[in-house]
């Protein structure tokens, strides 16, 4: 199928509260260019050297997310122009991300990534250091910031009840902090597992591979 017909596909099968973003990573300029032309303006990348590489050559009306670690020191790089840092996992990293918005006169929106895969995964809060930084935040902690959600990333297995189990968690999860202070944007759901993730209550999904079709090397 074209990229044209996948993203259609998409499109069509995703209700109208659910953004997508286009996981773009991987994949070069022209072929995002053509997705943009199709109507999507909201992207994802996971790595900041290659969204400072694409950032100039495509549209200035882009939405772009980072979905992929960050490391500290070179939240410098995006902060003049990335929208939502989708993949904020550590309270040192928000304290900087809040300190170079601060320099920028500007907020980021950033969604704390939340730990709920079984698998031993690298990256992530754990539920309870999340709930910690939100609270931290509705007292005021990062000014510059704005905590608009969460993110997640449910376990790499053919098993749709575990992958539906840890969704629902953080969608618990979610359900919490929102009566703390009211929190916009859940999520959760790739290429293989989005409808999962919006039947657990997602309103935001990831997908890379079946818009743009498989990457060259996994990443
Ligand atoms: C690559 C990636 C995606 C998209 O994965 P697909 O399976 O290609 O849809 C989503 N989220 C994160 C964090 C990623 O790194």
């Amino acid at each position: 199928m074209s990229i044209k017909e996948n993203y259609s596909n998409i499109k069509k099968h995703l209700p109208e509260n659910v953004q997508l973003v286009a996981v773009s990573k991987t994949h070069p300029v022209s072929v995002i260019q053509e997705v943009y032309d199709l109507g999507q303006k909201v992207f994802g990348e996971n790595k900041v050297q290659e969204l400072m590489e694409k950032y100039p050559l495509l549209p200035k009306d882009i939405q772009w997310h980072l979905i992929g670690h960050l490391q500290t020191n070179k939240v410098k790089y995006i902060t003049e122009f990335i929208d939502t840092i989708q993949s904020v996992d550590s309270e040192k990293l928000l304290l900087e991300v809040n300190k170079e918005a601060g320099k920028h006169q500007r907020k980021i929106k950033v969604l704390l990534q939340v730990k709920i895969a079984a698998e031993e995964s690298k990256f992530g809060l754990e539920i309870s250091e999340a709930k910690d930084l939100y609270q931290k935040y509705v007292n005021g902690s990062f000014p510059h910031i704005d905590i608009t959600g969460l993110m997640g990333m449910a376990t790499f297995t053919d098993n749709r009840d575990q992958i539906k189990k840890e969704f629902l968690n953080l969608k618990k999860v979610f359900d919490e902090l929102n009566q703390l202070k009211e929190i916009n944007t859940l999520s959760m759901g790739m290429s293989d597992d989005f409808p999962i993730a919006i039947e657990c209550g997602a309103n935001s999904v990831r997908v890379g591979s079946a818009i743009f079709g498989r990457r060259d090397y996994s990443n």
